[in-house]
């Protein structure tokens, strides 16, 4: 303490008592980034980065909710309808 200056200590203690976040900027600003519209069921500004709709659509994003009812099932007959066109090759 003897050798440290006032001005110091404080800027260590404010330093020491601050967030990462408070320090160099707050991380809830890029999450409100982080939104997206659902190109299935078009539902705006959705949390999060979404999910890949293929093959339900070819480009943007999609919401859990879709990709849980309908690109998932959808992912599941496209590959069973591509097993049913290599038997008939075979
Ligand atoms: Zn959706």
């Amino acid at each position: 303490m003897s050798f440290g200056s006032k001005r110091l200590d404080d800027s260590f203690d404010r330093w020491v008592t601050q967030t990462p976040e408070e320090y160099y900027g707050t991380e809830d600003e890029d999450e409100e980034d982080a939104t997206f519209d659902c190109c299935v069921c078009g539902a705006e500004e959705c949390e999060g980065y979404g999910n890949n709709p293929d093959p339900v659509k070819k480009k943007g994003r999609c919401c859990d909710v879709c990709n849980t009812t309908k690109v998932i099932p959808a992912r599941i007959t496209s590959l069973s309808t591509t097993k049913k066109v290599d038997r008939r090759r075979v």
